[in-house]
């Protein structure tokens, strides 16, 4: 599955491991190419920035040296996953094999996050009838959300929390699939996410569904069930304009 075509014809080489199994916290890899803001390899655990997920961070080791990466993202001129690595260390030369071994802490916290928005999503749309339009999430279990909503209050964001506790722990499975585009762009789900805004290029279409509550298109990192995402408060609800009101969440520790 490749999310981002190249420019031209050329499609990225590196394997998004983290694209089939999210949980998959360390991988050998070779360097394939070094450039001025990271290291690209042939796979990789590593989730790229985007979506409004966090790009991951952890080591890179290889025998001999180590290396920290500091940020992962999607370089815009082919595509390619660029792991940013800690300029006080030399990164590996072209060639090397190295072992990659994320922050999972760090990114197990993401994904419970991540889930946690999807979810959200849903139940406002569901319940509510409103559409997202935006959302962002930070490590340490700190997102908001964005919604097409008249009005918005702190009673609202109460009660849209208890629901959302309710379904989560109600422990729905999380399933990651690709759909050909052909038949994402006929799913009504998918059409409310505006699936066919993704780049023609992308096919098959990657989709995360959470069983009952949300079905949507998109890269990101997720946790198996809702029943890990644990409690989620909603600590901030917020006017950001007219038919745009914001809820802050922080997730609980589990
Ligand atoms: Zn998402």
């Amino acid at each position: 599955m490749r999310e981002s075509p190249a420019r031209g014809n050329v499609l990225p080489v590196t394997e998004a491991l983290f694209s089939h199994d999210a949980y998959l916290t360390t991988c050998e890899a070779s360097v394939i190419d070094v450039r001025d803001d990271g290291v690209v390899l042939d796979r990789t655990v590593c989730y790229a920035r985007g979506g409004g997920q966090p790009g991951d961070t952890g080591v890179l080791a290889w025998p001999g040296g180590e290396c920290r990466v500091v940020d992962t993202s999607k370089s815009r001129e082919d595509g390619e996953i660029v792991h940013a690595v800690d300029a006080a260390t030399p990164p590996p030369p072209v060639g090397t094999v190295v072992t990659v071994a994320i922050d999972w802490d760090r990114r197990r916290v993401l994904m419970r996050t991540h889930t946690a928005l999807h979810a959200l999503s849903g139940i406002v749309f569901t319940d509510y009838g409103a559409r997202v339009t935006g959302g962002n999430m930070e490590p340490g279990g700190v997102a908001r959300m964005d919604f097409e909503l008249d009005g918005i209050s702190q009673e609202f964001g109460r009660e849209v929390e208890a629901k959302l506790n309710e379904r989560l722990a109600e422990d729905h499975p999380v399933h990651v699939g690709f759909l050909p585009r052909a038949e994402a762009l006929g799913d009504p789900d998918l059409i409310r996410t505006k699936v066919s805004l993704i780049p023609e290029a992308v096919d098959p279409i990657r989709v995360i569904d959470i069983e009952g509550i949300d079905k949507q298109a998109d890269g990101g990192t997720h946790v198996r069930s809702t029943a890990e995402v644990g409690p989620v408060r909603v600590v901030k609800t917020e006017s950001k304009g007219k038919s745009n009101k914001r809820m802050r969440i922080q997730l609980g520790d589990v």
